[in-house]
């Protein structure tokens, strides 16, 4: 245990309790005749083709992990080593974005569903579910259980309840306590402990500290320092327990936030609210390729089932971030 773990994990705790201080787009199937281009009947032929071709699995195991209020330039200030040993190992961008309202709820909304808010409608940010209930956009749980796949999510606040549609997660956990958060610690293993004993397609974990210790203490101040060392922590552990669990070098990781966050809050259309990181590594992807700013978090929901061979829903806009696992360059950081 590092020296300044109970440090840390004493001030998350504050910040929890808010105590003062003491497809390879659906690859097309070969064609077997060549009809002139453009008659109606290869017209046709093309289209049954392309509905026939079902996307081809690039990993069996996909985990998504999302930092709430993760900014990229936090990764490298405080020397997250897990983060960025994912970084050179795997393909990354620290000029990702995510939606407005840069808020937990829309965003992870649009993450999971690959949907902008203008189709989800989640315009609230906080735990509503007699008013609202459970969100009527297809999340990628939805897409990948339809599709026979194992899903499970492990969640740090209360308010992920709407993403939890019932018969779309094998599996979720989500904190019913007063203060409707949950620490890493007890969100991870819990996660490791669930990865033990089953073996999920598509994994997701949500860990609230840096947010948790921004609204409390404020974005890039010491202790949110500490509580993104502690989420990387978390994200070091989580990967030993999927090691073990699918074997090293079986499965794909995607490490993104829901939004960044400057002085206590977030929210706002401000380069360091909006501004996320994204990272793969793992299975197939071809580390050292710094993959640049154009993703979107909608891109997360359209890679994850990508990978998994699963076809996106109608509504989803995202794009699969294909050159993470196609091309490579050299990364910089
Ligand atoms: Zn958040």
């Amino acid at each position: 245990m590092k020296m300044n773990t109970r440090i840390r994990r004493a001030i998350a705790a504050v910040a929890v309790t808010g105590m003062p201080l003491a497809g390879v787009a659906a690859q097309a199937a070969p064609e077997t005749a060549v009809p002139l281009a453009g008659t109606p009947v290869e017209e046709a032929r093309r289209a049954a083709a392309e509905k026939a071709a079902a996307p081809v699995p690039v990993s069996e195991h996909v985990i998504v992990i999302s930092i709430d209020g993760l900014r990229p330039d936090a990764i490298v200030q405080y020397d997250a080593k897990n983060l960025k040993r994912l970084m050179k190992e795997g393909s990354y961008s620290m000029e990702a974005s995510t939606i407005l309202p840069s808020k937990t709820l829309p965003s992870h909304t649009s993450m999971l569903t690959g949907t902008e808010p203008a189709q989800h409608g989640v315009n609230w940010n906080s735990e509503e579910m007699e008013k609202h209930g459970h969100i009527a956009t297809p999340t990628i749980f939805a897409q990948a259980k339809q599709a026979g796949l194992h899903t499970a999510a492990f969640f740090s606040k209360t308010k992920f309840e709407h993403l939890a549609v019932p018969g779309t997660l094998d599996h979720f956990e989500a904190p019913h306590n007063f203060l409707g958060k949950r620490h890493a610690d007890k969100t991870v293993s819990r996660a490791e402990k669930y990865l033990e004993n089953n073996k999920p397609n598509l994994l997701f974990v949500h860990i609230g500290e840096p947010d948790f210790v921004g609204h409390f203490i404020g974005w890039m101040t010491d202790p949110y320092g500490w509580a993104v060392e502690e989420a990387d922590d978390e994200v070091g552990d989580l990967l030993v327990a999927a090691d073990k669990a699918f074997g090293a070098g079986n499965y794909t990781v995607i490490v993104t936030a829901d939004h960044g966050g400057h002085g206590r809050n977030h929210g706002s259309d401000d380069p360091r609210d909006v501004t996320i990181p994204w990272i793969t590594w793992g299975k197939a992807v071809h580390g050292g390729t710094y993959l640049g700013p154009g993703i979107r978090t909608m891109d997360t929901a359209a890679t994850a089932l990508w990978l998994l061979g699963v076809e996106p829903s109608d509504v989803n806009i995202g794009k699969p971030v294909a050159q993470a696992y196609a091309s490579a360059k050299i990364a910089e950081f």
